[in-house]
């Protein structure tokens, strides 16, 4: 058992089973524990690996999408560009040096990071050198200012409850024990009104995911947007709206049980989509497949630009990377954009209405 798992124990000997959202929110950041406060999940060596830090051109071409966003709202003379969940700092990075020749833009922009893992603060710390970047641990302390934000496998990583649909309401699941180990279980059924939507598109058995966190950093992040200027790009795997179980643990590049390795295992959940776009007061474009959003920015033009650097096994690495972000069988259209901004505005490059 991990010493997490053992923490759990004692927990729901105490106080009874723990909601799923408490269970995920305990084994991606318990203070001590927590997987992303113990360690840098990146990369061949970790657990995953992420678009950044396949290729160089993904934080570009959101960084020149971002750049553009900011001139076609009148090039604010003092703007915040902001990451929620940076990993290795590689999406910044990449971003800063592709718009360096944006006249103005370096000069106006405030670099903002939303991160609660200090390993990974220390990672981007060193792979923003030259940038000084400020760090939060949530949006409520980002100064006022025009927010222009990228948000790249944030949201999956954000915990969610599941409720099972019954013949006369929900029934959520929860983590409990048996034979002194962490195990599923179900709450009694009830109505729950954060549901009531999905009356119409469910039927008894089915498992539906929601995340109040989610949906209240979506709605702070577009009501910012809205009054203050600015834009978000979110990418993630998941749906305009989701249905069943999208709970996945991953530890060394597999699947593993939920339950097993608390701590130890990365957890994410399919996005869903429709819960953020409603949640925030502002316009949302159409939810877009990311190879789509890639190409629409250039991505084919800039690649064959590389490539005439590159030779060998580097540019072998570089044309699977083009078609790993593109491609529909690999990340192109499993992996979605979202894009958030305000009334009477133009919606950031590569995505429409
Ligand atoms: N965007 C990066 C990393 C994705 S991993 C990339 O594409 O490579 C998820 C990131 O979100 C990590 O940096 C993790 O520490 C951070 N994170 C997860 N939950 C968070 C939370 N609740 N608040 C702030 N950061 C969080």
């Amino acid at each position: 058992m991990t010493a997490l798992a053992e923490r759990m124990v004692q927990q729901i000997m105490s106080n009874g089973p723990l909601t799923m959202a408490d269970y995920i929110g305990q084994c991606l950041m318990h203070p001590e524990f927590g997987y992303y406060t113990t360690r840098d999940p990146l990369g061949v060596a970790g657990d995953f690996t992420t678009a950044p830090e396949i290729s160089q051109m993904f934080g570009e071409l959101i960084g020149l999408s971002l750049a553009q966003a900011w001139m076609d709202q009148g090039a604010p003379d003092r703007f915040l560009l902001a990451e929620a969940g940076p990993g290795r700092g590689t999406l910044m990075a990449d971003a800063v040096r592709a718009t360096k020749n944006v006249p103005g833009f370096h000069d106006a922009a405030e670099v903002h990071l939303i991160e609660t893992s200090d390993v990974l603060r220390a990672a981007q710390t060193k792979r923003l050198e030259g940038v000084s970047p400020t760090w939060h641990a949530g949006f409520e302390t980002l100064p006022d200012g025009p927010l222009y934000l990228i948000a790249n496998e944030f949201f999956d990583a954000l915990p969610v409850r599941q409720a099972e649909r019954t013949e006369n309401g929900w029934a959520e699941r929860s983590v409990g024990l048996k034979a002194g180990a962490l195990k599923l279980g179900l709450s009694p059924e009830r109505p729950l009104m954060a549901l009531d939507h999905r009356l119409e598109d469910t039927k008894p058995g089915d498992v539906v995911e929601f995340s109040p966190v989610a949906q209240m950093l979506a709605e702070a992040i577009g009501r910012r947007i809205e009054q203050q200027g600015g834009a978000a790009l979110i990418v993630d795997y998941g749906d305009w709206r989701s249905l069943g179980d999208t709970l996945q643990a991953v530890k060394g590049h597999t699947t593993v049980d939920v339950l097993e390795t608390p701590g130890e295992a990365d957890l994410t959940t399919h996005v869903d989509f429709e819960a953020l776009a409603q949640a925030a007061p502002c316009q949302h474009t159409r939810l877009t497949p990311q190879g789509v959003f890639l190409e629409r920015l250039g991505i084919t033009a800039r690649a064959q630009a590389l490539a005439k650097t590159l030779g060998g096994d580097a540019l072998e690495a570089h044309i699977a990377a083009h078609r790993r972000l593109t491609h529909p069988s690999e990340m192109g259209t499993l992996f979605k954009v979202l894009g958030l901004y305000p009334q009477r505005a133009a919606p950031p490059p590569g995505l429409e209405p």
